[in-house]
């Protein structure tokens, strides 16, 4: 196998960081003239890890297309890191967007969009009753809260690695068997011990064992990590967690936030998932903020249960602007013109070109890297063999060499996730957008192993 020596690496990203520099100068003026007004200098406080010197600013974007604000055009494979994973503003969710303005956005009583979405996600997943918020962060909290409510237990457990948005008790890692926070977390209210139990992805013996202690109320999980490098699920992980935690009466709640990539119902519907509990946000609005959770018929039989017929109250779910009209309508439009079984199928096509390529290169050049792919979503790893925990991903990241093929790709007109080597595919996403991916990859590689250069 080829060495990848660390100065060229470092050498290769010193010319990429100055050639991003030459081709961004009004977003450099950008990102200077605005840093004294943000908090932590960008506009969003996670943009302080992002891959290039300096914050891109973006013009405008269509289909699989984004252009900045120097005029670059950049085939985007990362899609606003799922939120726009259907495409940039397809034109039938821009035409019911602007019919919906035009109603009213926000009244605080529902709509008949509501009541279709509910009953397609039903049939999509199996759950019957549905509510909405604006975030999958909140969709996630309100789970955990009813998970909570039903079950009188205090605690949740999620895996190691996971992110499942700004929910306090999930930004918890496992450190040598203690729970802590996550790296970065800024303020976690109280000790994460206090709130949460942690485990590795793929241990089921370390499930069975921290659910055995009777205090958890739920299992909060992405049927596959995606936040942290792609750890897929071993084969019989899902039917044992599924097992093992109706054993210990925990609910299990499954975040498909990302996972949708695996098709119209998420992975839940691919592969015959049953959890009580199922939580999908980001991409179902098409860039309208828009989440949902839906729970089983006995979930929900549970929480109306506590509820005083004659005094109902419900508080610490639900959100003034959650279920608004502009959003429901973008969700509706959706599910029933986008978010579609045959969308899919093109999607799942060109990711597989996504994926060949790039095992192309990998195979061609006898590098230690593997590809994943999970339905129209693709991640490519620096070892040999996927990981397995989120731990193994941290221990084989290359920091460098991954902020070398970000740029590498974004000063050649392909922008893919920043933090990890992640992609998708969108029904707008082309042959020619994935092979021009694909060459760029190839000539990193070629320069990265060409040993006589
Ligand atoms: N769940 C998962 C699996 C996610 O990846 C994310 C965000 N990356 C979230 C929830 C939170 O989404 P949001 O930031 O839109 O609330």
């Amino acid at each position: 196998m080829p060495l990848i020596s660390r100065q060229r690496i470092r050498n290769l990203l010193e010319r990429e960081k100055t050639a991003f520099e030459s081709a961004h100068p009004t977003s450099r003026k950008l990102a200077a003239e605005s840093a004294p007004h943000f908090i932590a200098g960008v506009q969003m406080p996670w943009l302080v890890e992002w891959e290039s010197p300096f914050t891109l600013f973006v013009d405008k974007a269509k289909g699989a297309q984004i252009t900045d604000v120097d005029g670059n055009d950049y085939v985007d494979l990362c899609l606003g890191d799922t939120g726009a994973m259907f495409g940039h503003s397809p034109d039938v969710l821009v035409a019911a967007v602007r019919d919906a303005v035009d109603q009213g956005l926000t009244y605080m009583l529902p709509t008949e969009d509501g009541a279709r979405i509910a009953a397609e996600f039903a049939k999509r997943t199996g759950l019957p009753r549905w509510s909405f918020t604006l975030t999958a962060t909140d969709a996630n909290r309100f789970a955990a809260r009813i998970a909570r409510a039903i079950t009188g237990r205090p605690k949740i457990l999620v895996f190691d690695g996971c992110y499942h948005g700004t929910h306090d008790e999930t930004l918890a890692r496992l450190d040598d068997g203690r729970v802590n926070p996550r790296e970065g977390s800024v303020g976690p209210p109280v000790p994460l011990e206090q709130t949460t139990r942690v485990v590795e992805f793929n241990d089921l013996a370390a499930l069975d064992e921290a659910l055995s202690h009777g205090d958890v109320a739920c299992v909060l999980a992405e049927p596959a990590l995606t936040n942290c490098g792609m750890v897929l699920p071993d084969d019989d992980f899902h039917a044992g967690m599924r097992e093992i935690t109706r054993k210990h009466g925990v609910l299990l709640i499954i975040d498909e936030t990302h996972t949708i990539s695996s098709g119209p119902g998420g992975y839940t519907q691919a592969y015959g998932l049953e959890p009580d509990m199922f939580v999908l946000g980001k991409p179902i609005g098409g860039g309208i903020p828009a989440a949902v959770y839906g729970v089983s018929e006995d979930i929900a039989n549970r929480f109306d249960a506590l509820l005083d017929p004659e005094h109902p109250v419900v508080v610490g779910i639900g959100g003034t602007l959650s279920g608004n009209a502009l959003s429901l309508r973008a969700v509706r439009t959706m599910l029933e013109n986008v978010i579609t079984e045959e969308n899919f199928q093109y999607m799942f096509s060109i990711a597989e070109r996504l994926e060949e390529g790039i095992r192309a290169t990998i195979e061609k050049h006898n590098i230690p890297w593997h590809v994943s792919r999970m339905g129209a979503r693709v991640e490519y790893g620096h070892t040999v063999k996927p990981r397995r925990t989120a731990r193994e991903v941290e221990d084989t990241t290359d920091g460098e060499l991954e902020q070398l093929l970000h740029l590498y790709c974004l000063n050649r007109g392909v922008m893919i996730t920043p933090f990890h080597n992640m992609m998708l595919t969108s029904p707008s996403t082309t042959a020619e957008h994935v092979d021009l991916h694909n060459r760029i990859f190839a000539d990193c590689v070629e320069e990265l192993t060409n040993v006589a250069a």
